[in-house]
């Protein structure tokens, strides 16, 4: 894939308002399993997507125990950033970088060092729980603490509601404010990077149609086949790790 890499290194080098879309792949050389790759959670145990749904989330106290149990040991608590992450950062420093839109949760953009405000987070975040009743945020920690003593399926202090973590699940919109200003992103960006995603989730993955219908190129790197391969002006099979340094470096 030479010739791709080298394709896709001139258009990172010509370009100034770039954004990059981001999926679990990104992370997964940090540790943190996707989805749908090889490895992925959902490749390994098919029965989980089912349970992904919010409303089984409302309907059932077991998969609630079992989402919480499973939050308590996300490998996101334990997680570095990449040298993908990383590359990333050094874009923004080079003043080139307008957004990062991850599907990510995990948070390793900000750990990296990407600025907050270029940092949106379309399908929420691990880091809080919210109250599907009330709204009400807090701290994910303070709610892992009550699980930790003993609360299996802990319930919102004010009003008594379910908790969730701020995460988007399947069945849930995405804030209206936060795809809003993706979109905005994504409308005006010189060059659509999209790393690390199946491309699958929408609207997320409509992101990619959305910048080369405004006539931005857009560089795929991903592992496996998406269903915008056709749509890109390169696409990139190798490990992010290895490829968004070389993309990035001048
Ligand atoms: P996905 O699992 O559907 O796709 C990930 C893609 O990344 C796969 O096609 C895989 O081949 C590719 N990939 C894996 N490792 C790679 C690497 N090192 N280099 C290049 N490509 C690699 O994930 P998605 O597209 O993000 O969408 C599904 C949902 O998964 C999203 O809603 C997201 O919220 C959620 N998710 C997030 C995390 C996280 O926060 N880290 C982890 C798992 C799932």
């Amino acid at each position: 894939t030479a010739p791709e890499l080298d394709h896709a290194r001139r258009l990172v080098d010509g370009a100034s308002r770039i954004v990059a879309l981001t999926g679990a792949g990104i992370s997964t050389e940090s540790g943190i399993p996707d989805f749908r790759g090889p490895q992925g959670v959902w490749t390994k145990n098919p029965a989980a997507e089912k349970l992904s749904h919010i409303d089984d989330y409302v309907a059932s106290r077991e998969v609630r125990e079992l989402s919480w149990q499973a939050r308590l040991d996300h490998p996101g608590w334990w997680a570095h950033p990449n040298s993908a992450h990383l590359a990333l950062v050094e874009l923004e420093r080079q003043g080139r970088l307008e957004a990062i839109l991850t599907q990510n949760i995990d948070g390793l953009h900000q750990k990296a060092g990407s600025g907050e405000h270029r940092v949106v987070e379309l399908h929420g975040t691990m880091a809080d729980t919210l109250c599907l009743s009330c709204d009400d945020r807090r701290d994910m920690q303070e709610t892992l603490d009550r699980v930790r003593a003993g609360e299996s399926d802990p319930e919102c202090e004010i009003c008594g509601g379910i908790l969730k973590s701020a995460t988007v699940s399947f069945g849930q919109m995405l804030d209206p404010v936060v795809i809003e200003r993706a979109q905005a992103a994504a409308v005006s960006c010189d060059l659509m990077l999209a790393l690390g995603s199946s491309l699958t989730v929408h609207p997320a993955a409509g992101l990619v149609e959305i910048a080369a219908g405004a006539g931005a190129p857009v560089i795929i790197a991903n592992a496996s086949e998406t269903p915008y391969d056709d749509l890109a002006t390169v696409v990139v099979r190798d490990p992010l790790g290895e490829v968004l340094p070389s993309l990035v470096s001048r």
